[in-house]
């Protein structure tokens, strides 16, 4: 089975064949809330190992959908692939690619389509991506690429029976200027054909809660669409500092001042008590997005199993036979 990026799709349904993120959701079963993981491609052989580890052990827990990032312009393009195709291969798992335009043509960007299609992968998580280097840094277009994820989405919809989802931003976008522009652009690409949306990771749950308010005041139609809560289990402090930053974000100032508690003032960070502190408030976390009807709960892995599957044990989201050795972290 093979993918034509010349005429675009296959004779052969290849799209077809795997349920979409939505229907996965929808037809979750019993009275919990689903929830997915976000994996990142491996670096090299001991990083792979510990995925691997991590696959298993949510394979165990049962999660809707897993997704793969795709790394910063396009550098992880052949892992990611590869290991999406293998968890879509190898796996009782559902693979969700991530997909981003940055420095490609919208040639490479059909093959990637395509190259995701001959491995039976029909869900794509369509972004834009940031600028390779400094991602704070000016956005500029590939000159035969696309200027915004919204043309991906079409394109990506043009090719075949794709499953798209975007990304959200309960805090706003940093480069938009303002939530009402931010709001008025993340309900176009959902109108482009997008079935639903991931937020960008967030800690204060009213951020969330006020994105899902506007989506559905500006388009009551796509405001019925999944916005799916993307959730950070911190287990470092400098870590996710680093992530913040790289997406334009920060922590509340009230949250700031606790985890730097917990931190301590010492010349390395008191890893076990920040840990505790992002496992508590990732609980707390879930538990109100679940008493707001969140549709999923879509967790930050790192490619680690163990803070993730105690979140979801204390929410009570594992099922009865729970979680195994996974690597600690
Ligand atoms: C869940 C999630 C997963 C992610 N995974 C990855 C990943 O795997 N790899 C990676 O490199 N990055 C990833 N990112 C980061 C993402 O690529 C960046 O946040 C990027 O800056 C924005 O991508 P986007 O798809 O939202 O862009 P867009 O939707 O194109 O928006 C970019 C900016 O342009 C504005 N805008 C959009 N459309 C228009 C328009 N038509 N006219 C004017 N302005 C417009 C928006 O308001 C926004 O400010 C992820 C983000 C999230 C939330």
């Amino acid at each position: 089975m093979t993918f034509d990026p010349v005429r675009g799709r296959s004779s052969e349904g290849w799209a077809t064949r795997t349920p979409s993120i939505v229907d996965r959701i929808a037809s979750s079963t019993g009275s919990r809330i689903p929830f997915s993981v976000e994996f990142s491609p491996p670096r090299d052989a001991d990083a792979e190992a510990r995925l691997w580890r991590a696959v298993r052990t949510f394979e165990r827990l049962g999660p809707a959908f897993v997704s793969m990032t795709y790394g910063a312009g396009g550098s992880t393009r052949d892992r990611t692939v590869r290991v999406t195709g293998e968890l879509a291969e190898e796996t009782t798992l559902l693979p969700v690619a991530h997909l981003t335009a940055v420095s490609h043509s919208t040639e490479e960007l059909r093959a990637m389509v395509g190259a995701y299609a001959d491995r039976g992968i029909s869900n794509i998580l369509v972004l834009r991506g940031d600028p390779p280097g400094d991602p704070l840094g000016e956005w500029k277009k590939h000159p035969e690429g696309v200027e915004y994820a919204e043309e991906l989405v079409r394109m990506v919809r043009d090719l075949g029976d794709f499953h798209v989802g975007v990304a959200s931003f309960p805090e706003g976008h940093y480069r938009a200027p303002d939530l009402a522009y931010d709001t008025k652009y993340l309900v176009s690409k959902l109108r482009a054909g997008a079935e639903y949306s991931i937020t960008q990771m967030f800690f204060d749950v009213e951020d969330y809660l006020r994105l899902r308010d506007r989506v559905s005041a500006y388009d009551a139609e796509q405001g019925a669409k999944p916005i799916i809560p993307e959730i950070m289990p911190v287990t470092s402090l400098r870590s996710v500092r680093r992530m913040l930053e790289l997406s334009g974000s920060s922590l509340p100032p009230a949250l700031e001042r606790r985890f730097d508690a917990a931190a301590g003032s010492g010349p390395e960070e008191n890893r076990a008590a920040v840990r505790e502190l992002g496992i508590d408030l990732a609980t707390e976390m879930g538990e109100r997005l679940i008493a707001e009807g969140a549709p999923c709960l879509h967790f930050i892995t790192l490619n680690f199993a163990r803070a993730t599957s105690e979140v979801l044990e204390r929410l009570g989201l594992t099922p009865d036979t729970s979680v195994g050795t996974a690597q600690a972290v």
